[in-house]
């Protein structure tokens, strides 16, 4: 089963990933953990995706399909993957449909994570305090914020029109944000 995780930075997409991730089986894919980790170990990819990453832009559509591509291969990930924070542009929507359709597969469920932009301000400045993410600086998160409202919002609209995606109110108690989870889909 393939389920992608929408939804704006501080949504708890990572949050709620692990927390199907373990309950179902399957890998999460979070492509910025990748990034992250690549960045530390300073391999190719990683050298091509700090300055972006810690200036809050966007990782080129190559870079990331790569990585997408890469996963998809491994055997863990063939019974299916938590996509959280894959898809952010309508290319990587594309890529990603075509790389599950080389694979018989296609995304089973699309979930959005609606979170007010207060709310997330304020989740992401107590992220900065724990988790001292270069890119959870204010300017950083400004340039981030721009870039779902410009290049990832719009993905929600192309899954839109290709079939249902669930909406949930990503807001309050994280357990019962889980349960309307796991309403949704079913297990
Ligand atoms: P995240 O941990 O999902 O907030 O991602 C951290 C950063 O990694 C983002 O601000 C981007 O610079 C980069 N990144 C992660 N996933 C993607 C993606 N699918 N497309 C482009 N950039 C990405």
């Amino acid at each position: 089963m393939d389920i992608l995780l929408l939804g704006p930075p501080g949504a708890g997409k990572g949050t709620q990933g692990a927390l199907l991730a373990e309950r179902l089986g399957l890998p999460k894919f979070a492509t910025g953990d990748l990034l992250r980790d690549a960045v530390k170990r300073g391999t190719p990819v990683g050298l091509r995706a700090k300055a972006v990453m810690e200036a809050g832009q966007l990782v080129s559509d190559e870079i990331i399909m790569g990585v997408v591509r890469d996963e998809l291969a491994k055997p863990e990930a063939r019974n299916g993957v938590i996509f959280d924070g894959v898809v952010r542009t309508i290319a990587q929507a594309d890529g990603v449909t075509a790389l599950l359709t080389e694979l018989g597969r296609k995304m089973d469920h699309v979930l959005f994570f609606d979170v007010p932009d207060q709310e997330i301000l304020a989740r992401i400045e107590k992220r900065r305090g724990i988790e001292g993410r270069a890119d959870d600086d204010p300017a950083a998160v400004a340039t981030r914020l721009q870039a779902y409202r410009a290049q990832t919002a719009p993905v929600l609209d192309w899954y839109r029109s290709r079939g249902q995606v669930h909406l949930i109110q990503a807001v309050g108690d994280v357990k019962a944000i889980a349960a309307t989870v796991q309403g949704i889909i079913g297990r």
